[in-house]
C-alpha cells in the first residue's frame, strides 16, 4: 500500500482557528488573524474539540493518494459519504495483458504456505476466466465481473478535518479491518506533519491523551484495558495533587 497526502488547505491549524473566532468577533478577518497567536491557535482548537463544535474543522480539506489495497478495503473507504473519491475502473482498465492479476494478500494467508498457494491458484483461474470470456467476445466490463475483492485498486479522495476526525476513530480502532486500519493510521501520521494542532488528539478514542472514551465499550479489548488503566492513573494523580 503506498499513501500519499497530494494536496491540503494552506496552514489548516490557523484557518480552522479563524473561522472559530469569526464566530465570536466583529473585526475584519484580516485583523482577526493577525491577532491569532500560536497559543490562541492551540487553546480555540481544543475548546471547539472538548465542546464538540465541529463545523469550523470542515474548512480544512485533505487530497490523499492510495495505491495497491484491495476492492475489498476501497467498499469499506467509500462507507464514509462525508468524502469524495475517485477511483481507477475496471471498466476502462483492462487485465487481458497482465500475467498476473494486481492482488492483495491478507497477512493471515501469506503467512499460512497451504493457504497462500490455494489462493494464487484461484487468482490466476480468474485471470484465466476472464480472459477466456473476453475472447469468447464479452466486453472487459462485463466480463469483471469474475474478480474478487483481493484486486488491487488506486484511489484519489477528499476529507475535510471534521470527517477526518469520525474516520479515524472507527478504522484507526482494533475492531477496524487490518488493511483499512493501517491505511488510517498512515493517513493520520501524514495529516499530523502539515496540521499538527487540529490531530493532536485523533485517532482511536481510547487512545486520546486527555478525555480518552470508547463506544465499543468491549471489555475483553487490550486497550480498553490500557485505556481504563490510563485513566484510573491519571485520576490517582490529580487526586494526590489537590
Ligand atoms: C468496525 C466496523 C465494522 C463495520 N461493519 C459493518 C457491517 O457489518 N455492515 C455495514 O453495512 N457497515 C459496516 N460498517 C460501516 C459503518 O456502518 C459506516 O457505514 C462507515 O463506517 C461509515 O461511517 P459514517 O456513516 O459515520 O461515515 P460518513 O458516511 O462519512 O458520515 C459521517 C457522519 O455524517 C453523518 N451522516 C452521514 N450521512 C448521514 C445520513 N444519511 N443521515 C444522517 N447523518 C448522516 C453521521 O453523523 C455520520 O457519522 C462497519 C464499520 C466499522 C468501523
Amino acid at each position: 500500500m503506498t499513501v500519499l497526502l497530494m494536496r491540503n488547505t494552506p496552514d489548516p491549524d490557523r484557518l480552522v482557528a479563524l473561522a472559530a473566532r469569526r464566530c465570536y468577533s466583529a473585526r475584519a478577518a484580516g485583523e482577526i488573524e493577525e491577532r491569532l497567536s500560536l497559543e490562541e491557535i492551540e487553546r480555540l482548537l481544543d475548546f471547539l474539540r472538548q465542546r464538540n463544535h465541529l463545523s469550523p474543522f470542515e474548512h480544512a480539506e485533505f487530497t490523499f493518494s492510495v495505491d495497491g489495497v484491495s476492492r475489498a478495503l476501497s467498499h469499506q473507504l467509500v462507507r464514509h459519504r462525508m468524502a469524495s473519491y475517485s477511483q481507477e475502473s475496471q471498466r476502462y482498465v483492462n487485465y487481458l495483458k497482465v500475467q498476473q492479476l494486481p492482488y492483495v494478500v491478507p497477512p493471515s494467508i501469506a503467512d499460512n504456505a497451504e493457504a497462500a498457494a490455494i489462493y494464487a491458484r484461484a487468482l490466476d483461474v480468474t485471470l484465466a476466466a476472464y480472459r477466456d470470456m473476453v475472447n469468447a467476445g464479452v466486453k472487459p466490463e462485463d466480463a469483471r465481473y469474475v474478480f474478487p475483492n483481493a484486486i488491487e485498486t488506486k484511489l484519489i479522495f477528499t476529507f475535510n478535518a471534521r470527517s477526518l476526525f469520525n474516520f479515524f476513530e472507527q478504522r484507526c480502532c482494533i475492531k477496524a479491518q487490518w488493511e483499512i486500519r493501517n491505511l488510517a493510521f498512515d493517513m493520520l501520521k501524514s495529516v499530523r506533519k502539515v496540521a499538527p494542532l487540529i490531530f493532536k488528539n485523533a485517532g482511536a478514542p481510547c487512545q486520546f491523551a486527555t478525555a480518552p472514551y470508547c463506544r465499543e465499550n468491549d471489555q475483553e479489548c487490550p486497550l480498553y484495558k490500557s485505556m481504563l488503566k490510563r485513566t484510573s492513573e491519571n485520576d490517582q494523580q490529580n487526586s494526590g495533587r489537590s
